[in-house]
């Protein structure tokens, strides 16, 4: 099969190593050697009679995978990363094959994919702890059982990813697409996930002010979320790059300031929140006052840091983005006393007296309320342009894009 690999140059390491010195800070460099190549590879196995292999259909760039291969900059999971790994954590398929064990999937059907590798999926028992309170993504085990190490399909050496034509699934990953939903609407929901996770698990409290900083897919599929969960509280979009405010509004934003710059965004901000804006002799502006709750969906480090700023004295921030967030000012939380909060992928929820997975709720949401992706997907490529693809993620700021996927040939 046709896949884009990511691949580990101990040479391009040892080179990177030496040119940032980094026998000082202890830290390895790994995404620095990491290298990406369109390749022919065997397809995965399946790893036991209960996993699925599915054929991709279509595959998001997500914020992981910008951070890990078009910024290269190591992720924080860089120690459960073994080379060479299909990327593409955000995947749709058509399901090819299906163990013995499996009684519930058949081959033909249209599939999205919860990504995180956790006890479950690995087949540990008993479960860690934090997959017995339903939160996977803070699994013990992801270095544990099979696969391989690894915390989603797309960063596992054994499973492939949607950067690939096939890749396999354990039964429970797998969720069938409703026939009606188109698959440009399907490709949103992992990342939807995560925005139901955050909003559920850290929700706005009634007459709360809230603020959503990134405009990009997770930032607008936050609101989407908040709208479609039933919050009717004031939100605030933030975005760092030039925006059309009917877009964001659409969404569910309530007001829009989109198109960075420091002084003129931080007053925006202030105006709209009651805060007031303090100037330094030297250094970063600062904001006192601010919103209830304050959701960050780029993982930047100045944009995580303006987030703080955003966010009341002794108020939440939810962290959600996956980006590199480099060198961020731990100082400005104590100042305000903000209570920081964090979320990744789904879990379980507790909803109208019951409990379900984000992921089941996430399809569910979308097939009866509908996501917005005709605003969303920007930009479509074959693995054949992975160049271009990137390139037009760097270049954001010019070319608006939002959401960028690859498409394969079925
Ligand atoms: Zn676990």
């Amino acid at each position: 099969m046709k896949a884009l690999v990511a691949n580990f140059s101990l040479g391009r390491e040892f080179l990177d190593r030496l040119k940032s010195k980094l026998g000082r800070s202890g830290i390895r460099q790994q995404s620095g050697g990491l290298s990406i190549s369109l390749v022919e590879i065997p397809q995965p196995r399946l790893i036991s009679q209960d996993w699925v292999r599915i054929r991709t259909i279509m595959s998001g760039i997500s914020d992981m995978d910008e951070g890990m291969i078009v910024s290269h900059e190591p992720p924080p999971y860089a120690s459960f990363l073994t080379f060479p790994f299909v990327p593409g954590n955000e995947n749709l398929g058509i399901v090819t094959d299906v163990g013995d064990d499996v009684d519930d999937i058949e081959p033909g059907e249209r599939a999205v994919v919860d990504p995180v590798l956790a006890c479950r999926v690995r087949g540990v028992e008993p479960s860690c702890i934090s997959c017995s309170r339903g939160e996977p993504s803070a699994c013990r085990n992801f270095a544990e059982g099979v696969p391989g190490p690894g915390i989603m399909i797309g960063a596992c050496r054994d499973t492939s990813g949607g950067w690939g034509d096939y890749f396999v699934a354990h039964r429970s990953q797998v969720r069938i697409v409703p026939p009606a939903m188109e698959s440009s609407e399907a490709i949103l929901i992992p990342e939807f996930s995560r925005a139901v996770r955050a909003v559920l698990q850290h929700p706005p409290a009634a007459g709360d002010s809230v603020v959503v900083v990134g405009a990009g897919s997770l930032g607008l599929l936050t609101l989407s979320a908040l709208r479609l969960l039933g919050y009717e509280v004031d939100v605030l979009l933030v975005g760092e790059h030039p925006l059309d405010p009917e877009l964001g509004r659409t969404v569910g934003a309530s007001e829009v300031i989109a198109g960075y710059a420091p002084g003129a965004t931080y007053e925006e901000v202030a105006g709209l929140l009651g805060g007031e804006v303090y100037y330094p002799e030297a250094g970063r502006i600062t904001m006192r006052g601010g919103a209830d709750l304050v959701y960050e969906t780029t993982g930047r480090g100045g944009n995580i840091e303006d987030a703080i700023n955003f966010t009341g004295e002794g108020k939440r921030l939810v962290l959600m983005g996956m980006s590199h967030p480099g060198v961020i000012d731990v100082g400005l939380l104590r100042f305000k006393g903000v209570r920081l909060e964090a979320t990744l992928f789904s879990g379980v929820e507790y909803v109208d007296g019951g409990y379900t997975t984000t992921f089941d709720l996430a399809v569910d949401l979308a097939s009866r309320c509908g996501l917005p992706s005709e605003n969303l997907i920007t930009h479509s490529f074959r693995l054949e342009e992975h160049a271009q693809a990137f390139g037009t993620l760097t270049d954001r700021a010019v070319n608006g894009a939002i959401k960028v996927v690859f498409h394969h040939v079925v």
